[in-house]
């Protein structure tokens, strides 16, 4: 499962993940993380058998838990699939179809906004 936990500035030098990680045995990814004097909100990949009691423990203890279904919006009115984004992925949710258009895989795609400054259509956004 792939979600937002945002939080703010009070939490942060609790040890929440890792308690959870302790009491539900289960594996957490950071995607990305901005964190502020006002807070900070992370990109996190939570796997094992007890994620939604995790995400349930976690909540309680002050971090808002939000889903992620999509991180990164393209407009494929604007996209002229001109490439320039692709090479400049990290994780390569962006490749050159085979048919030369440039697809984007929202399932590895980590908001690292790369791809968004290099867009010269200013066809890509990140969802926060
Ligand atoms: S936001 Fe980052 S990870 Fe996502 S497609 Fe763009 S460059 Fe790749
Ligand atoms: S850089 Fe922009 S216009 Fe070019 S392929 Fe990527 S999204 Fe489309």
């Amino acid at each position: 499962m792939r979600v937002w936990f945002k939080f703010s500035p009070d939490i942060v030098n609790k040890a929440i993940i890792s308690d959870a990680m302790r009491k539900f045995n289960i594996s957490f990814n950071i995607l990305r993380a901005d964190i502020t004097p006002k807070g900070g909100k992370m990109l996190i990949e939570i796997d094992g058998e007890h994620v939604n009691e995790s995400v349930e423990y976690i909540e309680s203890r002050g971090i808002h838990v939000d889903p992620v279904k999509k991180v990164l919006k393209r407009d494929d009115e604007k996209c002229v699939d001109c490439g320039a984004c692709v090479s400049l992925c990290p994780v390569k949710a962006i490749c050159i179809e085979e048919d030369w258009s440039v697809g984007i895989d929202n399932d590895l795609c980590i908001g690292c906004g790369f791809c968004t400054g290099s867009c010269p259509m200013k066809a890509i956004t990140i969802i926060e």
